[in-house]
C-alpha cells in the first residue's frame, strides 16, 4: 500500500505518518529527515542540499527522485510505503506516479492535514527534534520527560535550522506557491481516495480524527 501525507509545514505530517505507520505496519519515508540526516553527517548528498533545506527552499526534483527510487527498492518497502514530505510539487507527483507504476502498483491513498496558520507558526517555533533518531517534541504541548534530552535515545534535542522564525514564514510561502496546487491535482484524480483531517488542537484530537477516517475508509480495522 502506498500512502501520501500532504499539508503545510507544522500540520503534523511527521507525527501522524509515524502513527499510521504503527497502525499499518508499513514504514514511513520522510524526505526531510533523510536530507537533514545527510546534512548532519556531512555526506555528499548533505553538502549538496544544505543550502536549500536550511533556507526553506525545495531541493531539486532529481535529487528527491533518486532518494525515493532507492527507497522503493529497499527490502523494508516490500509491503508499501508511507510518504511524508513527498511529493511536494505537481512534477514530483508525476514522478511518484511513474515510479510506482513501474513497479506494477498504484497510489492508494492521500491524507491531507490542515491547521490554521497561527497554530502552525506556534507549533514550528516550539518544535524541537532529536538529531539522532528524529523524534519530534514540542516545548509547550509535548516536551521530553527529562529536561532537553530525547526520551528515546537520550541525545540533546535541538531546534531545526528551518524552524527559526525568519525561515518559517518563507516555508509557508513556498508551501502555498509550490505544494498547495497538489491538493487540487490529487482531489481531481479519478479513482484516488483522499481524506482530509483537521489537526488543529492537541495531538490526541488529530489522532482520533485520523483514526476514525482510516476506519471509515477501511484502511485499518479495529
Ligand atoms: P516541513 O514539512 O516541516 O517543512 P520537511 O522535513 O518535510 O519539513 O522538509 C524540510 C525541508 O527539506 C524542505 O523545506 C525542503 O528544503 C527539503 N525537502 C523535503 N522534502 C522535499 C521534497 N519532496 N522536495 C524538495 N525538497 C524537499
Ligand atoms: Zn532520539
Amino acid at each position: 500500500m502506498y500512502i501520501v501525507f500532504l499539508g503545510p509545514p507544522g500540520a503534523g505530517k511527521g507525527t501522524y505518518s509515524n502513527l499510521t505507520s504503527k497502525w499499518l505496519g508499513i514504514p514511513v519515508i520522510s524526505t526531510g529527515d533523510i536530507l537533514r540526516n545527510a546534512i548532519e553527517n556531512g555526506t555528499p548528498l548533505g553538502k549538496r542540499v544544505e543550502i536549500y533545506v536550511d533556507s526553506g527552499e525545495l531541493v531539486p526534483d532529481e535529487v528527491i527522485e533518486k532518494l525515493v527510487d532507492e527507497t522503493l527498492d529497499s527490502e523494508a518497502a516490500n509491503k508499501g510505503i508511507i510518504f511524508d514530505g513527498f511529493p511536494r510539487t505537481v512534477n514530483q507527483a508525476e514522478i511518484l506516479h511513474r515510479l510506482i507504476e513501474n513497479r506494477g502498483s498504484k497510489l492508494d491513498l492521500v491524507i491531507e492535514l490542515y491547521a490554521d496558520d497561527e497554530e502552525i507558526v506556534q507549533r514550528l517555533s516550539s518544535r524541537r527534534v532529536c538529531p539522532e533518531c528524529n523524534a519530534i517534541y514540542n516545548l509547550i504541548t509535548g516536551p521530553p520527560k527529562n529536561d532537553s534530552k530525547c526520551d528515546i535515545c537520550g541525545t540533546e534535542i535541538v531546534q531545526r535550522e528551518d524552524d527559526k522564525p525568519e525561515t518559517i514564514q518563507h516555508r509557508l510561502n513556498v508551501y502555498r506557491k509550490q505544494t498547495a496546487p497538489l491538493l487540487e491535482f490529487y482531489h481531481n484524480k479519478a479513482g484516488l481516495k483522499c481524506i482530509i483531517v483537521d489537526t488543529n488542537g492537541l495531538p490526541d484530537v488529530g489522532r482520533d480524527a485520523l483514526r476514525k477516517k482510516l476506519l471509515e475508509n477501511e484502511v485499518i480495522s479495529e
